[in-house]
């Protein structure tokens, strides 16, 4: 293997790269281009050969804030100086407890136990774990499956693949080696479409023939993220509430794409009125500046599982990092400070000017925006290797999936950045 050195050209480390690194879900024999980036600051990414690029992804939507926050750097700086890392065996801290306090402030009432996790993948499997012990102390360990809706994405863990879209691309290579759960179609789209009646006879029919072992659905609330963009009325988490009590079923929510004012409501979960049983966050929890997540749940679970001398089993190595639950304090008090709704919603109608001329195009299929997310949808997939470098020689960053090119961008970030972003994605959308 060639060694590292200093003094070597840019190409040089791109070739490094080429034989050392695995990028997510890319070939080690026919990478996708990778780019890269000496610094990054507000809304703008800089890479090493001097190029600027407008961020439209908020590094897979966890960059809130932007890129270097002076606050959040002062805040992690600060704790830096006192420890970097502590075991949560035996040990606990303030940066832990007072995030603690901050998310079951702000997450709806019942929702007040808290278990810090790696990363989004990792709170899901703790979400699932404490479903299936929460029963087991209720006497009933034969509810040990899940029930979800097509088109949901949840990690790429095991029991997170085994609740994910099961005919996607991403998972269906494992179908074999999963555990098999119980699927519902996806809830039908449109925020304002009236809530389907059969859709929802359909989940009361499977839940009514397998309550019996079935611990929990779990969903991502108004938003499928990765499994398509997909948005759906608020009023089906208010009946599956309702259908999972009268079924006694838990129901989970991964807020983990949703979270932190993606949807224009802190909680996606706000635009109901209902809350989970269990809530999955992380991504934008630490402003994207490190890795953490959170699973919350109420006191049925948590004093369920403990009552009775019973422990729940799980423990990572690096549980509530300090430096992560710093990041997570300065982000959260940042966040505090902003008018969501009204910050959200002026994004949505930036996206929607700068995104609605595509809906023209031969290409595109439609065209939706839901706070601080734009889709635009194409009527084909598109080819990464060759889109990718298309958008960095114009100067933003986009990254589109399948057949989706979309926007969710740092909350900061000025019209004059989005128009930018839209003309782009424009004129890559006409050539296709
Ligand atoms: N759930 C949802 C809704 C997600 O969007 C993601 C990540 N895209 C995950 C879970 C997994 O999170 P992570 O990548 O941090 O493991």
């Amino acid at each position: 293997m060639p060694a590292l050195d200093t003094t070597k050209k840019l190409q040089d480390y791109i070739e490094l790269d080429k034989q050392l690194l695995w990028h997510p879900y890319t070939s080690m024999s026919h990478p996708t281009p990778h780019f890269l980036v000496k610094k990054a600051q507000g809304c703008v990414i800089e890479l090493e050969d001097g190029r600027q690029l407008i961020d439209g992804m908020s590094s897979w939507w966890s960059v809130i804030h932007g890129y270097s926050h002076p606050y959040m750097n002062e805040k992690i700086q600060h704790q830096l100086s006192q420890f970097a890392h502590v075991m949560f065996g035996g040990f606990t801290h303030k940066p832990a407890i007072e995030l603690a306090q901050k998310l079951v402030a702000m997450t709806p009432a019942p929702l007040q136990r808290v278990f810090f996790s790696d990363s989004g993948s990792v709170s899901v499997e703790v979400a699932l774990k404490m479903a299936i012990q929460y029963w087991h102390s209720q006497g009933k360990p034969k509810k040990q499956f899940f029930a979800t809706p097509k088109s949901g994405y949840h990690g790429d863990t095991f029991a997170a693949m085994s609740v994910c879209d099961p005919e996607n691309g991403m998972h269906n290579l494992f179908t074999g080696a999963l555990t098999q759960q119980f699927f519902v179609p996806p809830p039908p789209t449109g925020i304002e479409q009236s809530v389907s009646q059969a859709y929802l006879q359909e989940i009361r029919e499977l839940f009514n023939e397998h309550h019996h072992t079935i611990a929990a659905f779990i969903i991502e609330p108004v938003v499928q993220n990765a499994g398509g963009m997909r948005f759906y009325n608020p009023e089906y988490l208010n009946h599956l509430r309702a259908l999972c009590d009268e079924f006694d079923i838990l129901l989970i929510f991964d807020e983990i794409a949703t979270g932190f004012g993606r949807t224009g409501k802190t909680f996606a979960t706000e635009h109901s009125q209902i809350s989970p049983d269990i809530m999955c966050v992380g991504k934008a929890l630490t402003g994207g500046y490190m890795t953490l997540a959170a699973t919350i749940t109420n006191d049925k679970v948590a004093l369920g599982i403990s009552d009775k001398g019973g422990v729940f089993m799980h423990g990572p190595t690096f549980m509530a990092n300090p430096m992560a639950c710093a990041a997570a304090n300065a982000s959260l008090e940042l966040l505090q400070g902003y008018d969501i709704e009204g910050k959200i919603g002026q994004l949505e109608g930036w996206m929607r000017t700068a995104l609605s001329p595509c809906q023209a195009l031969d290409s595109v299929k439609e065209v939706r925006c839901f706070g601080g997310i734009g889709v635009v949808e194409l009527h084909e997939p598109v080819n990464q290797h060759l889109i990718q470098p298309k958008f960095v020689e114009l100067g933003v960053w986009v990254r589109p999936f399948g057949k989706l090119i979309y926007l969710m961008p740092p909350y900061i970030i000025e019209q004059q950045q989005i128009d930018t972003l839209g003309k782009a994605i424009y004129q890559i959308a006409s050539e296709l």
